[in-house]
């Protein structure tokens, strides 16, 4: 069994106040059985770290250094303090109109910087009524995993669009029929697909953390709201554990 994960996603979130959010967090979990990912804005990495938690940053440029105005490199994330780096995330895919290539590219620069991507997946809504997700999951996964892709270097984060920063969730079924298949598909293509973490995201909280963590196949989760104060995320970190 892979060992399970909690990743926080701040998003665009989070001044150097809100750092004594971790030292909440840190204290009521020293002795974590799970491992625990806070992924703040790249403005904070540096101040972030402790011994608790793992730092990551939320997207990196696919180049390693260059004429990039505003972005950064998987190498100055790690140089900061960062292991881990979220790819592909909805919200890039969106505002930064990030294709499955680019996604692939992004962690493969992570590879190369020995950050392990967490690739972001999921369907919109649309997708979703039109019939077609375990297809758009396909794809994403073809797309969006470089070959070079090890349980050790990448993590797979399933998070339908439409569930979000939403409060919607899909029923259990529907997650368990969709991590199901992506573990299928990790273990088609890489001898080691059973051990990739495969994460849920989408509108976790405290209240519903246990019955998605009792769902096969999911390894942890991807939380955003939930994860921005220590008194949210703590429960969902208990239920992991
Ligand atoms: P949410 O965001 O928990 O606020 O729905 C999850 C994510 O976007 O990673």
């Amino acid at each position: 069994m892979p060992r399970k994960l909690a990743a926080g996603n701040w998003k665009m979130n989070g001044l150097r106040a809100d750092l004594s959010e971790l030292e909440t967090l840190a204290s009521a979990h020293s002795d974590a059985t799970v491992d625990i990912l806070i992924c703040p804005p790249a403005t904070l990495i540096g101040a972030a770290q402790g011994t608790l938690f793992d730092i990551g940053g939320q997207d990196c440029h696919a180049n390693a250094k260059g004429a990039h105005t505003g972005d950064l490199s998987a190498a100055m994330l790690a140089d900061a303090g960062a292991s881990y780096v979220l790819t592909g995330h909805s919200e890039r895919r969106t505002d930064h109109a990030e294709t499955d290539a680019i996604v692939a590219a992004k962690s493969q620069a992570a590879y190369g910087a020995e950050l392990t991507a967490v690739i972001c997946i999921g369907e919109t809504l649309a997708e979703r009524e039109g019939g077609t997700t375990l297809a758009v999951i396909d794809t994403q996964l073809a797309g969006s995993v470089p070959d070079a892709a090890t349980a050790r270097n990448t993590v797979i984060a399933y998070e339908p669009v439409w569930a979000i920063g939403t409060g919607k969730v899909p029923t259990a079924a529907q997650i368990a029929e969709v991590h199901a298949h992506i573990r299928a598909r990790l273990t088609d293509r890489f001898s080691d697909g059973a051990e990739f973490r495969i994460l849920y995201g989408g509108s976790v909280k405290g209240s519903n953390a246990a019955e998605i963590f009792a769902i096969p196949n999911v390894d942890g989760a991807l939380v955003g709201g939930a994860s921005l104060k220590a008194a949210d995320f703590s429960p969902i970190i208990s239920a992991l554990e």
